[in-house]
């Protein structure tokens, strides 16, 4: 299966993703973890991504196109994969299609995962992520006055994304207006996009998308 995961910032697309790859076996690829992944360990490529990403705006297409080029050629890509946060301009779209296109392959589904903007502010500005096992969360779910520690592998390994502040998610929010919302009508006139309401617990969200999958 190969999938991509559509969405504007907060919208669920690593949450779902990383359901998707447990129950489908499908591997989630995502731009924003591997070019977190590159600043962490102090390449040129990260540093220099990690000034456009702190700003809330898009890393350059060639950039990301490298990153997704190396990514699905590895071997564990071969029974497919999900793209979580790409392609978000229609450069990228075009490059990814042509990249399928030379090895005969396609794109399963596209699926839009839909939420209002108002909402998107509050998930975002309360966003923790753990360092240790990925998982992401909101300040609501952890009890009052304790210490905050991941509630997916019990370390204290969280923190909170240089661009969940409200500045920055403000600019993200309306780069995705901006560049990133063309690829979903140009996915929309291809015949592969389905939208799925973004509205609810996990969970919720996830059985929507098994019914469009299956
Ligand atoms: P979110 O979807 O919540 O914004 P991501 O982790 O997907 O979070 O992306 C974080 C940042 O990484 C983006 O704001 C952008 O700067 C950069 N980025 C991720 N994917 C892409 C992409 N496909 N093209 C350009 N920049 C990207
Ligand atoms: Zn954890």
């Amino acid at each position: 299966m190969r999938l991509v995961l559509f969405g504007p910032p907060g919208a669920g697309k690593g949450t779902q993703a990383k359901k998707i790859e447990a129950e489908l076996g499908a591997l989630q690829i995502s731009t924003g973890d591997l070019l977190r992944q590159a600043q962490a360990d102090g390449t040129a490529l990260g540093l220099k991504a990690a000034e456009y990403m702190n700003a809330g705006n898009l890393v350059p297409d060639e950039v990301v196109v490298g990153l997704i080029e190396d990514r699905t050629s590895q071997d564990d890509c071969k029974s497919g994969f999900i793209l979580d946060g790409f392609p978000r301009t229609l450069p990228q779209l075009e490059s990814l299609d042509q990249m399928l296109k030379g090895k005969g392959e396609g794109l399963d589904r596209v699926v839009s995962i839909e939420v209002p903007n108002s909402l998107l502010m509050e998930r975002l500005c309360g966003r923790y992520s753990c360092k240790a096992c990925g998982a992401v969360m909101h300040e609501r779910d952890f009890e009052e006055g304790a210490p905050k520690v991941c509630l997916t592998c019990q370390t204290d390994a969280l923190y909170q994304r240089a661009d969940d502040k409200p500045e920055a998610i403000e600019q993200r929010l309306r780069t995705f207006d901006d560049q990133t919302a063309p690829v979903k009508a140009k996915y929309e006139q291809m015949g592969l996009l389905s939208r799925i309401d973004g509205v609810g617990s996990p969970t919720a969200v996830f059985d929507r998308i098994k019914e469009v999958l299956n």
